[in-house]
Parts: structure tokens; C-alpha cells; sequence
């Protein structure tokens, strides 16, 4: 089973891909670490994210132990991370490491911008979490604070609105809702109300509980 759960920026696609994840047993990949490794590994090199070249040679080089780095949570790395994901060799460098996850047994839940629309459009279910820029803004300013982390809520405003508007923009698989995906807007919903949403779609989808 396949699950693509896409949206914009702190909408909540993460808490309800884990969660998902573990209630069906699926593996659970968020994608946008392999963006955000990809711009830190350029960052880092000394390089400038938004360089075709030094990020296409950083996608190719990528390996899963760089997933992991606590830095990658920062918003220098979501930033260049976004800046790398408008190259379309990087997302093509990226493709198969995330296909490869989807596909084996006994599958996984991904969440992402194109994973309904490019990554998996063979999915089982998709579904499009959103919420208004405010809300997600203040998530991820509460998010950052319990993290310890020195976080100012325009600068994380900011980010989150510069990131939208690269990510709805850019020629290559950019954020938007694939037909089929069930639209979630979660600004007004808490954690169990939006898993329980999924559920129900997941399950009217696929026929099962
Ligand atoms: O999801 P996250 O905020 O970690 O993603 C960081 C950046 O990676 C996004 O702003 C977006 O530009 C890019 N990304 C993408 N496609 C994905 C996942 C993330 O372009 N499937």
C-alpha cells in the first residue's frame, strides 16, 4: 500500500504520515529531507544551493546516513533545500531513491509537494493536507521553541512564505493537488481529528478498516 500525503509547509503532513505509517505498518519517508541534505551538502561545500551544477553533483552523491543530520531541521537547510528543488536534474537524481522506498513490501506512507502528482501517482490514496499560512506559521514557531531552537515567528513567517511561492511556481512537479487527492485543510482540526479523516478516506479508497 502506497499512501501520498503532499502539501505546503508545516500543514501537518508529517505527524499524520508517522502516524499513518505506523498504524498500517508501512515504512515512512519524508521527502523533504532529501531536499533540505541536498542544500546543506551545497551550503556546506561552500557552494550556492541555487546552482544547477554543484546541487545536481550533491542529489547524485546523497546517501541515507546524511538523513539524519539534526541540522537538517533548521530553516537555512529548508531554504536552500527549496532553492535545490526547482533544479528538475536534482528531482530526477532524487526519483529513485524515493520510488524504491514506495515500492517495497509492504509499502509506505511518503509525504512531499509532487508525491500524488510525479513520485506515486499510482498510489492507493492521496491526500492534499493544507492549512491557512497563520496556522502553519505558528506551528512551526511552537515546533522550533520546544526543539530548544532560537526561533523569531516573522523570520519563520517569512520562510514559510518565500518556500510556498518558490514551491508553487517552479516549472518542474510544483505543489498542487492532484485530482484524485482528498483536499484536508487542518486549520481547524487537532491531531486526532485529522487522522481520523485520513483513516476514513484511506479505507473508503482501498476497502479496507
Ligand atoms: O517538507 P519540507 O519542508 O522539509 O521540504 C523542504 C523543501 O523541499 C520544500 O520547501 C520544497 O521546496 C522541497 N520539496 C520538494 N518536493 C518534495 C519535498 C520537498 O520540492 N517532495
Amino acid at each position: 500500500m502506497i499512501v501520498a500525503l503532499d502539501g505546503p509547509a508545516a500543514s501537518g503532513k508529517g505527524t499524520l504520515g508517522r502516524r499513518l505509517a505506523a498504524h498500517f505498518g508501512l515504512r515512512y519517508l519524508d521527502t523533504g529531507l532529501l531536499y533540505r541534505a541536498t542544500g546543506l551538502a551545497v551550503l556546506r561545500a561552500g557552494g550556492d544551493p541555487s546552482d544547477p551544477e554543484a546541487a545536481t553533483t550533491a542529489a547524485r552523491a546523497l546517501t541515507p546516513d546524511q538523513l539524519h543530520d539534526p541540522a537538517l531541521r533548521h530553516d537555512e537547510a529548508a531554504q536552500a533545500g527549496s532553492m535545490v528543488a526547482v533544479i528538475p536534474a536534482v528531482r530526477t537524481a532524487l526519483l529513485a531513491f524515493q520510488r524504491d522506498i514506495a515500492h517495497q513490501p509492504p509499502g509506505a506512507v511518503l509525504d512531499g509537494r509532487d508525491i500524488g502528482t510525479v513520485v506515486c501517482p499510482d498510489a492507493d490514496a492521496k491526500i492534499f493536507v493544507t492549512a491557512a499560512m497563520e496556522v502553519r506559521a505558528e506551528r512551526r514557531f511552537k515546533e522550533l521553541r520546544a526543539r530548544g531552537l532560537d526561533a523569531i515567528y516573522p523570520a519563520v513567517l517569512q520562510d514559510l512564505v518565500q518556500r510556498d511561492g518558490r514551491d508553487s511556481k517552479r516549472a518542474v512537479a510544483p505543489l498542487r493537488r492532484s485530482a484524485d487527492a482528498l483536499l484536508l485543510d487542518t486549520s481547524e482540526l487537532d491531531a486526532d481529528q485529522v487522522f481520523a479523516a485520513a483513516l476514513a478516506f484511506i479505507a473508503d479508497k482501498t476497502g479496507g478498516s
